[in-house]
């Protein structure tokens, strides 16, 4: 059969298969698809079985100079296609290089990726995978958002949703079917350096967040020129360390994993998440990449979950090297892929030879079995399909005219104005007047990177000659509002990495000190150098000493300060939040952080950002807004383990909101009820604002310690001055339950509590 006969067809039953069902069909087993793919199977040899569940990264394939290094601009090496693709059948290749690229650059790349495929050397396109985490970092112009902890703290679905379509769009504009997002590990160490990429310590907000970028992602009912497959990740508990260091190794108790870990990947699995990929940490002695039982029989088996799991970077050769689980590599490989792990990031040149040969052995022996290689075969070849691989697997970049449009940069602006969270204002010292003289200040103040941090152009994202043209930094930003002749800038300190970690020392005080005597207020600019992974270790949670200096010199001059913060977790500054005069998290806002920050802080906008995470006091004690409350024991409060300098779901407006009239329709359910709670929400204050319900439940007494309390629902509504609204919730007996020790989710009768705001009800369940 002809390739363009093969396509028709496959366009055919793709096009059958998207137009009669809902997304999570598109993988039903029981499909015409389903009968082709088992077709294809029937017809591959070993060697195409093992080469699909090969991923090697693009450097494999690119041009070298006699020393090596690869030559830009960057260029593929038709030699080391045709040993890759052809000779070895690989079926995905991931990245970028080390930095981003132009359109241009992508559709080279991709041309020379599927030629074999196109012109008949090989039988099956392959699947090329990308993380674009925050908009399209790898590609020139694209759109970039906040970072996931930004997004969480706009509590807001739909700006989560929006992010994924145009993300989906720019990615599919740059020639890529597969996204590696997002991260749906829970945020409980704040030490760890990928918090940024997370949705917070909540399992709900981070579930309710994470469906919608999926949705985004995928699109709601297909996956068609303007999606891209989503990657979930990392399954699951690798954002738990207990040292904080990154791949080191979690304890999480079964309650726990279920209660915390596993519960935003069951709700985006359930929402037809295509891909997954998996935790290269290991969870109470066992390797995320060998665990059958979560793998194998919680995803698979019982979740139901049709697509492929992915390992991450390295993680089989890591099974040997790192976590000792084999004395050999091809053992490792053994007990990975039976484990469940579907296709596995070689990735670099030097092993994926000895992964395809390895893997062949170890089927040829029976150690692996040839329908554990099928099954992972069809779940690649599924999404493959899915995901329109048969149909258009050639990158044609004029049919994306939207690619990095205003309208796309407006709502990366809108997620962060709505991201961006205040977190003191002492006597309403904000809004700003834009006649005011400012003096912006701080080693974060005066350039991009600050704002978008680690995946932005390069991996690390520190690279400043990869700037976005055209966007602002802060100091620009505000220097834009007040004119340049009201703004000085004065750095006043300096981020830098040494030995693998991050240092900061002082600038000098003398150029602060006289730019600030001629200004009103002082906003000064404090965070963290970007940084992710390994490279984002750090030795405490302290903001550096040197930053917390720069403050008290700032506070010194006794003009009032405006901290701002550009980081990616909650660096403690306990120390220096009680001179400020006001305080704002940015996060890791992205490239219109800049002008959104300045926009709230000189009252073009209110600001409605609330905490994704518990902000800490103290760099050794460490709690979460859930906690026990055996927690808080002391009645005198000084020993209190949950002692936050700001709670979860903090965040102030520039205007007040008051709540009353909660509601429940009923003081007593059963099982089978559900119960409707509604409570009031008025606008007291003189400007229209947002404001974040949230509704939490308590469970009064349980045969296992219950939460503190725990977040159910939440709604972001908008109020103009003296408006109100009511807001309606409910919930079921699902959101009563709780996780044994053996991780059963299972309810009890009892008295429950509600918590919304400054409001609360008790109701029984019997
Ligand atoms: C990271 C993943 C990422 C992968 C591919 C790994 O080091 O842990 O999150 O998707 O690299 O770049």
């Amino acid at each position: 059969m002809s390739r363009f006969t093969q396509h028709f067809i496959y366009v055919l039953l793709a096009t059958f298969v998207i137009s009669c069902s809902e997304k999570k069909d598109i993988l039903d087993q029981d499909s015409e698809i389903e009968q082709k793919i088992s077709e294809i199977i029937a017809g591959m040899s070993l060697q195409e079985k093992v080469g699909q569940t090969c991923q090697i990264t693009l450097e494999v394939l690119l041009k070298r100079d006699s020393n090596n290094n690869v030559v830009e601009p960057i260029r593929i090496d038709t030699n080391k296609i045709n040993e890759a693709l052809i000779k070895h059948k690989i079926g995905s290749i991931l990245n970028v290089g080390w930095h981003t690229l132009d359109m241009a650059q992508w559709s080279s790349v991709f041309n020379g990726v599927h030629e074999p495929y196109l012109s008949n050397k090989t039988s099956i396109p392959i699947i090329y995978g990308i993380d674009a985490i925050h908009g399209v970092n790898y590609t020139i112009g694209a759109t970039l958002f906040p970072q996931e902890i930004g997004l969480a703290a706009t509590w807001n679905p739909e700006l989560a949703n929006n992010f994924g379509h145009i993300t989906a769009y720019e990615t599919r504009a740059s020639g890529i079917h597969w996204n590696f997002s997002p991260v749906l590990d829970i945020a409980r160490q704040p030490l760890w350096s990928r918090f940024f990429e997370t949705l917070g310590e909540d399992p709900y907000l981070a579930s309710v967040m994470g469906e919608s970028i999926v949705d985004g992602y995928q699109g709601s009912d297909t996956i068609d020129a303007f999606h891209t497959a989503a990657c979930l990740k990392h399954f699951v508990g690798y954002s738990a360390p207990f040292s904080g260091r990154d791949r080191t190794p979690a304890w999480i108790p079964e309650k726990y994993m279920h209660e915390l870990y596993l519960a935003p990947f069951k709700k985006s699995v359930e929402a037809g998440a295509l891909t997954l990929m998996i935790n290269s940490g290991d969870v109470n002695g066992v390797p995320g990449h060998i665990n059958y039982h979560l793998l194998t029989e919680t995803l698979k088996d019982e979740w139901g979950f049709k697509g492929f799991t992915v390992s991450d970077w390295e993680d089989f050769i890591m099974l040997e090297t790192v976590h000792k689980i084999g004395s050999t590599y091809k053992e490792a490989i053994i007990k990975g892929f039976n484990a469940g792990v579907d296709m596995s990031m070689v990735p670099l040149s030097s092993y994926y030879q000895q992964y395809c040969e390895l893997m062949i052995e170890s089927v040829e022996e029976g150690k692996i079995s040839i329908e554990r290689l099928n099954d992972a075969v069809r779940r690649i070849l599924r999404v493959k399909m899915a995901v329109g691989l048969y149909m258009d697997n050639m990158n044609q970049a004029s049919q994306y005219p939207e690619f990095g449009n205003k309208d796309y940069k407006e709502t990366a602006k809108k997620s962060a104005l709505e991201s961006i969270t205040l977190l003191k204002n002492k006597n309403n010292i904000l809004p700003l007047s834009n006649t005011s003289k400012v003096l912006v200040a701080g080693p974060t103040a005066n350039n991009l990177i600050y704002l978008n941090g680690a995946w932005t152009h390069t991996w690390q994202g520190a690279d400043t000659s990869f700037n976005t043209n055209g966007c602002k930094t802060i100091y620009e930003a505000i220097a834009n509002e007040v004119g340049s002749e009201n703004c000085e800038f004065s750095q006043g300190a300096e981020l830098y990495f040494e030995n693998g970690f991050e240092q900061c020392r002082l600038l000098g005080d003398s150029d602060f000190n006289s730019k600030a005597e001629n200004s009103d207020v002082i906003i000064l600019c404090l965070g963290e150098l970007p940084a992710t992974e390994k490279p984002g270790d750090i030795r405490s949670l302290d903001l550096l000493p040197a930053q917390l200096e720069l403050a008290k010199i700032a506070y010194a001059t006794n003009k009032p300060v405006v901290l701002v913060l550009t980081e990616g977790r909650p660096r403690v500054i306990h120390d220096i939040v009680d001179g400020a005069s006001a305080i704002f998290q940015t996060y890791l806002p992205g490239d219109y952080g800049g002008t959104a920050l300045s926009e709230l802080l000189f009252g073009r906008q209110n600001p409605s950002g609330k905490l994704p995470y518990t902000y800490p006091k103290y760099a050794g004690v460490i709690e979460f807004y859930d906690h026990p409350r055996s927690v808080d024991r002391d009645k005198s409060g000084q020993f209190n383990a949950y002692d936050p300098e700001w709670n979860f779901g903090f965040g102030l407006s520039y205007t007040t909101f008051e709540y009353s009239d909660l509601v429940l329709s009923s003081s007593e359910i059963t099982s089978n009820d559900t119960l409707e709670i509604s409570v009031k929400v008025k606008n007291t204050g003189e400007i229209a604002g947002k404001e974040v319900v949230q509704l939490y439940l308590q469970d009064k007494v349980a045969s296992l310690v219950p939460a503190g309390k725990r977040l159910k629902c939440f709604e972001k509504i908008e109020l103009k001055p003296g408006e109100i609204k009511t807001v309606n919730f409910i919930i079921s007996i699902e959101d009563l339950k709780f996780a044994t020790n053996s991780g059963k989710w299972i309810f009890e009768p009892g008295q429950f509590g509600i918590l919304i705001g400054d409001q609360t009800m008790e109701f029984q369940l019997k």
